[in-house]
């Protein structure tokens, strides 16, 4: 079973209200059991809402508000969800895909807390709770 990133299936959760549906992704998991997660949303964040980016080991918005403990919280509720859809499906998580240099789920990459669309070595809060919890992480970058 895959963790997926909401944003890359059509599910309408980025901070603008959008998606990013991407075609490798949607390939990918066709007939393929996997759970959508938004670990913005699963933090308590609208859609919209502002964008966020990680500095210093902290995610601030653009309005300069530190929205760290959302973030912790959603990638907890993430990792929660997706043990509990694994054991009803009785298979292991064998990976994520998740969205590229998002705060949340970037893995590698990420914004570098600047709002200037530059990317610096990181992962997203979710993508290093997953990674600690021994779960493979990817982008759909890397596929
Ligand atoms: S990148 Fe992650 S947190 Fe951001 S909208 Fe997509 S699924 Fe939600």
């Amino acid at each position: 079973m895959y963790i997926v990133s909401g944003c890359l299936a059509g599910v309408k959760c980025k901070y603008n209200g959008g998606s990013t549906d991407d075609a490798r992704v949607l390939s990918l998991i066709a007939g393929k059991d996997h759970i959508l997660v938004c670990p913005e949303e699963l933090g308590g964040f609208p859609t919209p809402r502002p964008p966020a980016e990680l500095r210093d080991g902290r995610v601030y918005n653009d309005l300069g508000q530190d929205v760290t403990e959302g973030f912790i919280k959603g990638a907890e509720k993430t990792y929660a969800l997706a043990c509990e859809r694994a054991a009803e499906l009785g298979q292991p998580i064998e990976k994520a895909i998740l969205k590229a240099k998002s705060p949340s789920c970037g893995c590698g990459l990420i914004y570098d807390g600047t709002f200037t669309h530059t990317v610096v070595p990181g992962d997203g809060v979710t993508a290093a709770y997953l990674k600690k919890k021994g779960i493979e992480v990817l982008t759909e970058e890397d596929l």
